[in-house]
């Protein structure tokens, strides 16, 4: 008897979705990169119970006609790219398919969608990733996704979450990191039915970090630099301005939120003796280079890069 078999594809499915989407940040993190990849001037997100039993993000945005609604939740599904040679020149946040797959999977969704121009909008419902129910609707143009009961399907996964503070706090956290990230969209953010985040979008990086970090920030360093064909933008702190944790570091590589200790040390380095020990800068710096000299197919959860030339980025910041 043959011991070995293939999963199922709901098997398989709940395994990559835990890949994905980790706690309901995580899913916040990718379905605003979703409206944002889709064009949309405002979004709003809002927040109940820590995300764990209601989570809605509503945007302006392209919109998707009922056929595409449909495929959108089947995995390895995106209208971002074709073809193998196009994972070398990424121009989206999104790009794997994966996370609509993912998130409907461990969970109940509402989707409601019109395409720009389209007469009607479509109306889905999904439980478990199943399309349950289908209809047409009047609704404005863009999207709007409702995530219910996060992970009512995968009792191990949930046992894994902290208390709706905690958990608050983090899709907080990740909604931050997009405002900083995109200026340039109007994001509005409710936690509980209370507005805890409202930013202009008018495209100033200055208004962003000052609806985010608050009056701490009007201290701050601008930065704007070229450096090849590489750019560095945005604020860092004066050294006297330190701060006890790295908590304040945000790095963003071609407009992605990532995590990276060559940028860490760059930016330390750069203030080395003039910080006291176990004292961290802070910053909200972008990093601009050509798409072929960063991989950003390196982690699912997309926030590990890397760089075709570590020096030069080192050198850059
Ligand atoms: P990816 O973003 O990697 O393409 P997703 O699973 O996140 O994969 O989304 C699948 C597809 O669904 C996207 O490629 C896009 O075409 C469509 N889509 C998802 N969210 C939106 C949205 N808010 N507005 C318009 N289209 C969307
Ligand atoms: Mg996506």
């Amino acid at each position: 008897m043959p011991k070995i078999i293939q999963l199922d594809r709901h098997v398989a499915d709940l395994i990559a979705a835990g890949e994905v989407v980790e706690r309901p940040a995580s899913a916040v993190k990718e379905l605003v990169e979703n409206s944002i990849d889709a064009g949309a001037k405002n979004i709003t997100i809002e927040l109940q119970n820590g995300g764990m039993t209601f989570l809605r993000i509503t945007d302006d945005g392209c919109g998707m006609d009922p056929v595409d609604a449909r495929t959108a939740f089947l995995r390895h599904a995106t209208s971002k790219i074709r073809r193998q040679e196009d994972l070398a020149c990424i121009g989206t946040l999104g790009f794997r398919g994966e996370a609509l797959a993912a998130i409907s999977s461990v969970s109940k969704i509402d989707l409601l969608t019109r395409a720009q121009g389209a007469e009607n909008g479509v109306r889905l419902h999904l439980e478990a990733g199943k399309v349950l129910s289908e209809e047409p609707v009047g609704c404005p143009c863009g999207t709007t996704i409702l995530v219910r009961e996060l992970f009512y399907n995968t009792p191990a996964r949930m046992k894994f979450m902290k208390s709706d503070t905690v958990e608050g706090s983090r899709v907080t956290a990740a909604v931050q990191m997009q405002a900083l990230d995109h200026p340039e969209v109007a994001i509005q953010f409710l936690r509980d039915g209370k507005q805890v985040l409202s930013t202009p979008g008018n495209g100033g990086l200055q208004a962003a970090v000052y609806c985010v970090y608050g009056r701490d920030f009007a201290r701050m360093v601008k930065v704007d630099s070229r450096w090849e064909s590489y750019t560095l933008t945005g604020y860092v702190s004066k050294p006297t301005d330190a701060r006890p944790s790295r908590g304040l570091q945000t790095f963003f590589v071609n407009d992605r939120p990532v995590k990276s200790k060559l940028l860490v040390s760059a930016l330390e380095e750069a203030y080395r003796n003039q910080i006291m020990v176990g004292k961290f800068p802070a910053c909200v710096l972008h990093l601009t280079l050509p798409p072929n000299a960063v991989d950003v197919n390196v982690h699912p959860a997309k926030t590990e890069v890397k760089f075709l030339s570590e020096r030069a980025v080192f050198d850059c910041v």
